[in-house]
């Protein structure tokens, strides 16, 4: 054990099913949650005679995609029949994308623990994703929904360049904001439209040599959190696998495995010594994808600024933490609203700080995104401006942003109305502070007066008015007005 260690090898691939109105290859309404067998039609449905047609929509949506993480994009792809016979894809084939993806050779930065890491990106192509089978009740048999049949999927590709659980997990976060932000995907994975297989293996050096575990693949995990456990258990059970067996890639078998949520652990599914023979061939219904120039460069002009540029421009510019930035960005429409109250002309200081302090609270309470709360960029906006103008404080701005949760008024109307702003009309300050100064004479002589205990008065005044005002003066006005009275009666 002593002169032990290893290196963990982490690789991805990742389905994310594409937000377009309709399927890939047909005029179906790509739509979840629909009656079963209700959104099919010949083509999906795999009805001998019927031709495909591809949607030019999901080819961009892959596009936009690949661009953002800097891949290469073909200018000639073809499409591909994987064969393999399941019911839940009548074709007996899946049209896919095999020697010539859309695009390769690309990058993305992931940022875990302070530290950056460029990942390679291998490829990204497109394919159509099958139905699903249905074993509910106890009824011996399984059913079939084909709604899902002929959806679009892209498909990433990693290269092995993970080398963490955490690692897989940040990646996995990043790639989902990254989706989201060029609205391609809502990348929603409880409705399974971010799917995740890492495949996994261990490069272990001991006494001087090195062994290499079996990769093992991990289908299908439906969840980030999945995915990063998934990751640490293959870890240990390879490990401990290899202390006992002392089994490595020359000698077993490359294994796919499932992910079992109950005992945390994964189960093997399948062993094989070389990759499955799709007979993969192209696909003779449909012409291959010649893009032009043209369509790329208006592509590439569309595009957003992407989560990593600006999270850093959040911290940049209106001083975020990376944490905070990070939280912000997240959510598209989060970070939208926000520089959207700052375009309404909220103090970007007060700003911020109500974004990570009383906004994000009520959010997560909620399990909702800022932007859900309902609460308009104008009236947050408001909110700020009272602060940033003196006309309340922090405290009262906390208590007012949960009344706007409920209320659909103006803050300041409300602030108005229950009496809670600040008192900065100098008549009404300068009559209650007329009679403190008369009650106060020997403070009044003080303040007066050039020495230590000048400023001790001043303060003592400047108290007594926000004791009489129940802390709704406003502090500026009443210095002003203090000092104006002093000058006046030397
Ligand atoms: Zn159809
Ligand atoms: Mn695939």
């Amino acid at each position: 054990m002593s002169d032990l260690n290893y290196k963990v090898i982490i690789g991805l691939e990742i389905h994310v099913q594409l937000a377009t109105q309709s399927k890939l290859f047909c005029a179906c309404p790509n739509r979840f949650g629909d009656e079963p067998n209700s959104n099919v039609c010949p083509v999906c449905m795999g009805s001998p005679g019927t031709l495909p047609v591809m949607n030019k929509k999901a080819y961009e949506f892959a596009v936009r995609t690949a661009m953002a993480m800097n891949c290469e994009i073909a200018r000639y792809t073809k499409w591909d029949r994987k064969s393999y016979y399941y019911p839940d894809l009548p074709k007996n084939y899946q049209i896919s994308q095999y020697d010539l993806p859309l695009s390769q050779n690309g990058n993305i930065e992931i940022t875990v623990a302070g530290e950056q890491k460029k990942i390679r990106i291998r490829r990204i192509h497109l394919e159509e994703d099958a139905g699903k089978l249905l074993h509910e009740g106890n009824v011996g048999f399984s059913q079939v929904d084909l709604n899902r049949t002929g959806t679009p999927l892209m498909e990433i590709v990693t290269e092995p360049d993970l080398s963490t659980p955490e690692e897989a997990r940040v990646f996995g976060t990043e790639l989902r904001t990254l989706v989201r932000t060029l609205g391609v995907s809502e990348a929603n994975m409880q409705q399974g439209q971010m799917r995740l297989e890492p495949n996994i293996n261990l490069v272990i050096t001991k006494d001087g040599k090195q062994y290499k575990t079996p990769i093992a693949e991990v289908k299908n995990l439906g969840s980030l959190r999945a995915l990063e456990r998934a990751c640490a258990y293959e870890i240990q059970r390879q490990l401990a696998d290899w202390e006992k067996t002392g089994v490595t890639m020359e000698t077993g078998f490359k294994s796919t495995r499932g992910w079992d949520e109950q005992t945390g652990t994964t189960v093997l599914q399948r062993e094989k010594e070389e990759a499955e023979d799709y007979r993969y061939f192209p696909d003779p219904d449909l012409v291959p994808v010649v893009v032009e120039k043209d369509w790329l460069d208006a592509i590439r002009k569309s595009l957003p600024e992407l989560p990593i540029a600006r999270r850093a421009r959040f911290q940049t510019q209106f001083c975020f933490s990376e944490k905070d930035a990070t939280t912000l960005v997240e959510d598209r429409a989060t970070a939208d609203l926000f520089e959207q109250a700052l375009s309404l002309g909220a103090p970007v200081k007060v700003l911020c700080n109500h974004f990570i302090s009383f906004w994000a609270m009520h959010a997560n309470q909620r399990g909702v995104s800022i932007a859900e709360l309902g609460v308009s960029a104008p009236r947050m906006a408001s909110l700020a401006k009272l602060v940033g103008d003196n006309k309340i404080n922090n405290t009262t701005a906390a208590a007012l942003a949960e009344k706007l949760l409920t209320c659909p008024d103006d803050p300041a109307d409300i602030a108005q109305r229950e009496n809670l702003m600040q008192v900065s009309d100098a008549s009404s300050l300068e009559k209650i502070l007329d009679e403190i100064l008369i009650a106060n004479a020997k403070a009044v002589e003080d303040a007066r007066t050039p020495g230590k205990k000048q400023q001790k008065a001043f303060g003592f005044i400047l108290g007594q008015v926000m004791q009489k005002t129940r802390g709704q003066a406003n502090p500026q006005v009443v210095n002003q007005l203090l000092q104006k009275k002093l000058a006046e009666k030397n």
